[in-house]
């Protein structure tokens, strides 16, 4: 299928193209109508089947075609955020990732898909010095990719609010759970509202995974596509 035919919106299919797509892989063909519906997803894929845009992609799109309109000018005596006639930013998307390898490529990913769109997004993953992430946070943004332990210290410090949170991610989920994040999500997904979109992916369907879908997900579509010939 041609990504001219997903319905994407045209800032998001013109960085398609200029990323050289032609055919959507199996995985964006059976996720990106899914996730542009606003249902919950389970996505069974490994690295390798095209599974970042599957997700990037239609999340952008949804997030792209809701921007608040931008305020002609700031309320009195509050902080502002950005220029007069910036719009304002809230942090509406969230994705988990286990590893800050991982991360970080789908932060190119949105940077990548998202560049003809006045989207914004920060990454933030441990290991590193959190201050340019901080940094990176109060400009305001509307996407973040993070992974579990370093989202919750930045949350603990109220440098991160998740309050308005329309779309959750969580991707490699079984990889999550193995380096031992369960605990982290719980407390992370506590703390989003109920009324989201979530979309899981996961290379294996462990009955762990199962349950967590069960319980995090509503009526999700299940979409399963073979591992890429190695
Ligand atoms: P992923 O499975 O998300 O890690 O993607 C694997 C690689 O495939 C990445 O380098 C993507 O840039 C590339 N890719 C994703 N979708 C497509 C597509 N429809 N056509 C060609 N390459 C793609």
């Amino acid at each position: 299928m041609k990504f001219t035919e997903l319905g994407l919106a045209e800032p998001i299919q013109r960085a398609t193209i200029s990323a050289g797509y032609e055919e959507a892989t199996p995985i964006q063909a059976n996720a990106i109508p899914v996730v542009l519906s606003g249902r919950d997803l389970v996505g069974c894929a490994q690295t390798g089947t095209g599974k970042t845009a599957a997700f990037t992609l239609p999340m952008l799109d949804r997030l792209f075609q809701s921007l608040p309109a931008k305020t002609p000018s700031q309320p009195s005596g509050r902080r502002r955020q950005g220029p007069p006639g910036a719009r304002p930013r809230t942090l509406r998307a969230l994705v988990l990732s286990p590893t800050r390898e991982l991360a970080s490529q789908i932060g190119d990913s949105l940077a990548k898909y998202g560049k003809h769109t006045p989207l914004r997004y920060a990454k933030i993953f441990g290991g590193v010095s959190q201050h340019p992430q901080v940094k990176s946070l109060r400009h305001g943004v509307d996407v973040l990719v993070a992974t579990p332990g370093r989202l919750l210290d930045l949350m603990d410090q109220g440098h991160i609010d998740l309050s308005k949170i329309e779309i959750l991610v969580l991707d490699e989920a079984d990889q999550m759970l193995d380096m031992g994040f369960l605990p982290a999500l719980k407390r992370i997904v506590s703390k989003l509202p109920r009324e989201r979109q979530t979309l899981m992916f996961s290379a294996t369907m462990p009955p762990a995974i199962r349950r967590l879908a069960d319980q995090w997900l509503t009526d999700p579509a299940n979409i399963q596509v073979a591992p890429v010939a190695t």
